[in-house]
């Protein structure tokens, strides 16, 4: 997956930190999209509502997916289409492959997928011989720079305009242009060649409608138009949890996802495709392929995950998170980044290596609180806690630790007296001072701050007293 690995996230998460570029560069997120997004919700009073249908038309859907699923395969195939199944990355993998093969691609143009990301497939297809271009500006800047998406709807949010102009003037061999617009027009004629020449398109999907079969896109660029009617062969790779029932439903979960996003009330680009090119049609693609990944996703449905599968990759989650807000998308080590993707890595990753994703949250709760399909993201978070503590991977200093904590909690004379102590020493360690600069045994405390230290009273012992 990407080559990337949730191990090592503290080290990322310090490095990220102590970055200054990267601190204005996520100031803007917080500047940005979580006020859009509040300005966009005053205005449709019926928001509230529109959740709470939106997570019934998930439900239903992750209820009777097996149904579904079939009815989608049977109108692509109706339609002149194929759809492929993959159980995991590499069989995906494989699959777009032996498309490609078989339309003679040389270069493939790509609009922005999160499951392309998942399965890593510009890598595996430059390892073959074929060029992938990513035609989202966002996704381009990254690929450019050899980077991963930081960000589920804005992947190059870390990088500034300065690292941007410099990145465009080496590849391009332009001189270099500092303003916005006139780096978007050049990626838009170096763009324009590459969508002409290309073999093959591969794009994502928001939504795969069951009735008919057919693909729908948002974006606010028009690449994926480009992307799926320039090229003889289209290929689609969806998960399969992106499926829903109609057209009606799909425009439901539309309302939510852009105005969640970025604020807007609709993308600027929504596009359905169904199937090949017909004969009346003007364009399109002669060969039409969707490739339905699980990805462990099938294992989620029966379980306490079961919920998870609701996402619609708005990002809200991540634009109010603040451990993602502080050290960004690529400390997280994984292709899903904040709180949605500290609940999607241990699946994809298993819970041993991603250990440290569920434990980055400071339980705020926001992520659930702006989530339009009302996923119970701090729940499911705390579930993965619970897994790594059963499964005994804290390390043991933290099992013991709690295991003490444990033993007091459930007496509580015991732990007025404990905590009486603690407290006690840790006045008479801060001295005059009345703060801690070190703590011995949990130095995270103090790490970045001095700790003010109790003055000989407990939180208990305060509340009897009715101090507030
Ligand atoms: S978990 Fe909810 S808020 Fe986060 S990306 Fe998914 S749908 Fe959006």
């Amino acid at each position: 997956m990407s080559g990337a690995t949730p191990v090592g996230f503290r080290d990322r998460a310090r490095e990220a930190l102590a970055d200054p570029t990267l601190r204005e560069a996520l100031l803007s997120i917080r500047r940005g999209w979580p006020h859009a997004r509040a300005r966009a919700i005053a205005r449709l009073p019926e928001f509230d509502a529109l959740r709470d249908h939106g997570r019934a038309i998930k439900d239903h859907v992750l209820a009777h997916l097996d149904l579904y699923l079939e009815r989608f395969e049977r109108a692509v195939t109706a339609s002149g289409g194929s759809v492929h199944w993959a159980r995991d990355a590499a069989e995906a993998r494989r699959l777009v492959l032996e498309i490609c093969k078989r339309a003679g691609a040389r270069t493939v143009t790509k609009s922005k997928s999160m499951i392309a990301e998942e399965i890593d497939l510009n890598a595996w297809l430059e390892a073959h011989g074929i060029v992938p271009v990513e035609t989202d500006l966002g996704e381009y800047i990254i690929q450019l720079a050899g980077q991963r998406p930081s960000h589920l709807v804005g992947p190059a949010v870390h990088m500034t305009r300065e690292e941007i102009t410099e990145l465009f003037a080496r590849h391009h061999g332009t001189p270099p242009s500092e303003r916005a617009e006139e780096l978007v027009a050049e990626a838009r004629r170096v763009l324009r060649q590459r969508y002409l020449e290309a073999d093959v398109g591969i794009t994502g999907a928001n939504f795969l409608i069951a009735e008919s079969g057919s693909v729908i896109t948002v974006t606010n660029e028009g690449n994926a138009e480009l992307t799926h009617g320039l090229p003889r062969t289209q290929i689609v790779v969806a998960s399969i949890e992106k499926i829903v029932p109609t057209m009606e439903e799909a425009f439901t979960l539309l309302r939510l996802l852009a105005r969640s996003a970025t604020g807007q009330e609709f993308s600027t680009y929504t596009t359905v495709v169904t199937g090949p090119r017909r004969a009346e049609d003007l364009d399109g693609p002669e060969a039409f392929h969707v490739v339905l990944l699980d990805n462990g996703r099938s294992g989620m449905i029966g379980g306490t995950l079961r919920s998870m599968l609701r996402c619609i990759r708005c990002g809200a989650c991540l634009n109010h998170c603040p451990v993602y807000l502080a050290v960004g998308g690529h400390a997280y080590g994984s292709v899903y980044v904040g709180p949605m993707g500290a609940v999607l890595s241990p699946v994809l990753y298993g819970i041993e290596t991603a250990r440290a994703l569920p434990e980055a949250s400071s339980f705020c709760g926001r992520c659930e609180e702006v989530c339009p399909v009302r996923i119970p993201l701090p729940a499911l978070l705390r579930y993965w806690r619970e897994e790594a503590w059963r499964r005994q991977l804290a390390p043991p200093a933290a099992r013991w630790g709690m295991r003490l904590w444990r033993h007091l909690a459930l007496r509580p004379g015991l732990y007025r007296i404990a905590s009486g102590v603690v407290a006690r020493v840790l006045g008479l360690l801060a001295g005059r001072r009345g703060a801690l600069r070190r703590l011995p045994l949990a130095g995270g405390w103090t790490g970045s701050r001095d700790l003010p230290a109790p003055e000989g009273a407990t939180f208990t012992s305060l509340y009897r007293k009715g101090v507030r």
